[in-house]
């Protein structure tokens, strides 16, 4: 058959199992255990469905002026889009056009070498040292581009601002992008830089912190000729990709700071007082600035581990790749699912 020589042919990105049966303690795929802030509910029962004849806004106005008025930015240094990986997406679609690779760390979001694949985009990985820490002279060659998260996934290192701007400023051709999915359990963000740097994107997701992965939104705030290229090939593509509910919902997630900062505390909170029970239990693991922790045992392989939580209801994270396959990915959750998964994992290891 003729026709299949022609199909573009991708191995897609794999996401974390989305277990169908109730009861289970999900700690796989960084989701947020709380629920968004309480005016997110109260808005959304209010929500009058008439509006949905209408087409929503392609700008996504409301909630473009909520962000801009909490990051303190402008209107033209913000683009949102549906999640960070639509966002990021596009991002490659746009800015990664020079044929030279694209450089970013071998472990790291499996989604950005499928998405190199799909675009036809050349790429590079660099390895990460022995502690899982970027090697910043390694982005400072030639290159078509350059994407890091900080804190990075799935190890949850935290690079400092400081390193990460001597490779933007070593960069002045390439477009650098800073996914910051997970900057708010800890880290400190790029987005102070955007003025100085033109080619900085940095990226954030309300999918994590703001407790709103099924809502998909996320943003990119860069200079404004970056958000003027990354609209423009937005909106060839398809204008109204963000929903009139998820524009609504996510300005009340925005506004209720204190929410915000409650839920945030609560994880980083329970991240510290799991990160010294799994020490004691012969766990290692990189100081995670993330709401997740990298762990690998020193007797008990990582893979028997995954497969036992997952007998007894517990799902958790692991890749069968090299340099990861001893590791565990666990996303932070409650206290109580925290308490559940430490008392099997003690079992486990005993
Ligand atoms: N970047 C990183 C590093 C991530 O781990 C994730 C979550 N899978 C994303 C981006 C995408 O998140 P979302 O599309 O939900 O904003």
């Amino acid at each position: 058959m003729k026709w299949e020589e022609n199909v573009r042919k991708v191995t897609p990105y794999v996401p974390g199992e989305q277990p169908g049966q109730s009861g289970v303690v999900k700690l796989n795929t960084n989701e947020c255990p709380y629920p968004p802030a309480p005016g997110v509910r109260k808005k959304a029962e209010n929500f009058d469905y008439d509006r949905l004849r209408l087409y929503p806004d392609t700008e996504a106005g409301k909630l473009a002026d909520a962000l801009c008025k909490y990051y303190h930015i402008r209107r033209e240094q913000l683009f949102i889009g549906v999640g960070s990986d639509d966002v990021l997406a596009m991002s490659f679609l746009t800015f990664f056009n020079s044929g030279k690779p694209v450089l970013f760390p071998d472990i790291t979001y499996s989604f950005y070498d499928v998405w190199a694949e799909l675009f036809g985009i050349p790429y590079e990985t660099k390895k990460l040292d022995e502690e899982f820490r970027i090697v910043k002279e390694d982005y400072m060659g030639e290159n078509g581009g350059i994407v890091i998260p900080n804190p990075n996934a799935p190890t949850g290192v935290l690079e400092s601002v400081g390193n990460i701007e001597e490779i933007i400023a070593a960069n002045p051709d390439s477009v650098v992008i800073i996914d910051e999915a997970y900057v708010d359990f800890g880290g400190e963000s790029c987005l102070k830089l955007i003025d100085k740097y033109e080619n900085l994107l940095v990226v954030q997701t309300f999918s994590k912190s703001r407790a709103m992965a099924g809502l998909r939104i996320g943003f990119a705030m860069g200079s404004p000729k970056l958000i003027r290229y990354l609209k423009d090939v937005k909106f060839s593509f398809n204008s109204y990709t963000m929903n009139m509910l998820s524009i609504e919902l996510g300005v009340e997630a925005v506004t209720d700071e204190d929410y915000f900062r409650d839920t945030v505390k609560k994880i980083v909170a329970t991240r510290e007082r799991v990160k010294k029970e799994l020490s004691e239990m012969g766990f290692t693991f990189p100081d995670s600035m993330g709401n997740f922790i990298f762990a690998s045992h020193r007797e008990v392989p990582a893979k028997k581990i995954f497969e036992e939580l997952k007998k007894r209801g517990i799902y958790v994270r692991y890749w069968d790749k090299p340099r990861i396959d001893n590791y565990l990915r666990i996303t932070v959750g409650t206290d109580a699912q925290m308490d559940l998964l430490l008392d099997n994992l003690r079992e486990l290891t005993r």
